[in-house]
């Protein structure tokens, strides 16, 4: 039974630590959870916000009307399959942490015998998590977002990524919910993926309003150690670069592009226009990367909003460059 909490306080819910009091959060656990949508749907419209981990999102302190009601995606299971004479077979399944011991041994036979192995991940499993699982069955396309918080349904509506792997890497197709077309599996050819940015399409136009309910991956395995070992180095570099510890909603501004299709670091640009450090009442840019804006415990949406406005205006004027958010802002 789909579960309706009132009342509830998003600050708890965010890696930044900020977020207003929510009425109405539905929070959707389980698969027949899920088959609740339909009704949901009639009865409130799905122009609702839908929370995954919280940690791309700057949410306003004040308390949010019942447009901002929040659709909370937990369901993480994990259906997987191996591909073997050209054919996926043999389906595993991995129920959050209920692994049990004698499926993770068959899964695990799937690297020595297949070529690649399918994974169907509902949208609440952890990125983290799944990045366990791939290290474990030598499974590579994501090894670049070790250390990326979040959910899959988040990092898939995100296109998260980061040293040169993103979702798109391994997405094969991704299960959906709108209230128009009810629930569908979008293959590759109806979905485009561009720097954290994830198009759905529905007869060549723009699906608005949809709910991600999983993701279809296909791994090609690889050595495990090898994987291992990329986790290893991509997460020490993360560590070394990017205030991890901090409460941030990760990178604010995307890397703009040049007119040669260079990326130019955001953090740069904001380095150079004097905002690495900058505080405003206990919301600053992180003095290890100024594209991360840190809540240093006692910071509000509305400073952090006015940073990020004069931080856009400096680079601006500075150098022509039109900053653009990565950062999702509910207001
Ligand atoms: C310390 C730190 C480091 C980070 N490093 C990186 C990095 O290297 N690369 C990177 O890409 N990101 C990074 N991020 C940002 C963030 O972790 C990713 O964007 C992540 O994929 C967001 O997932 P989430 O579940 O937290 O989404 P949320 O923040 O909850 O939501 C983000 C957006 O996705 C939408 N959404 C969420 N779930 C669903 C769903 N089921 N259906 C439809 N829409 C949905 C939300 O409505 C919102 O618009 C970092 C963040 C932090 C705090």
């Amino acid at each position: 039974m789909l579960q309706v909490l009132e009342n509830i306080e998003l600050r708890r819910k965010t890696t930044l630590r900020l977020g207003g009091i929510v009425p109405f959060f539905y929070d959707i656990r389980t698969e027949d959870d899920l088959m609740e949508l339909p009704k949901l749907s009639e009865k409130i419209g799905m122009e609702i916000r839908i929370l995954g981990g919280g940690s791309n999102l700057l949410i306003t302190d004040e308390s949010l009307g019942h447009a901002n009601d929040i659709l909370n995606f937990s369901v993480a299971q994990i259906q997987m399959s191996y591909e073997n004479e050209e054919k996926f077979r043999e389906v595993f399944l991995w129920q959050d942490d209920a692994l049990a011991p004698p499926l993770a041994k068959q899964a695990l036979l799937a690297n020595e015998h297949g070529k690649a192995l399918r994974a169907k991940v509902g949208a609440g499993m952890p990125i983290q998590r799944l990045l366990k699982l791939c290290a474990d069955q030598g499974c590579t396309g994501l090894e670049g977002l070790m250390g990326i918080p979040g959910k899959i349904g988040g990092a898939v509506a995100m296109n998260a990524g980061a040293y040169l792997d993103e979702m798109d890497n391994v997405l094969e197709s991704v299960g959906v919910y709108t209230k128009e077309l009810g629930f569908l599996t979008l293959n590759r050819d109806e979905f485009v993926n561009t720097y954290r940015c994830f198009t759905p399409y529905y007869n060549n136009s723009p699906i608005k309003d949809y709910v991600i309910c999983n993701a279809s991956f296909i791994f090609p395995f690889t050595e495990r150690e090898k994987i291992k070992e990329k986790m290893h180095t991509n997460l020490i570099a993360k560590k070394g670069t990017q205030p991890i510890k901090a409460y941030t909603a990760g990178c604010v501004f995307k890397n703009p592009i040049d007119e040669n299709g260079v990326s130019i670091s955001a953090g740069k640009l904001l380095d150079e226009a004097g905002f690495k450090g900058k505080e405003l009442n206990g919301m600053r840019f992180s003095p290890i990367h100024a594209n991360f804006l840190e809540n240093m415990g006692h910071g509000d949406a509305h400073s952090a909003l006015e940073l990020i406005k004069e931080a856009e205006d400096k680079v601006l004027a500075d150098t022509s460059i039109q900053l653009q958010r990565e950062v999702k802002l509910w207001l």
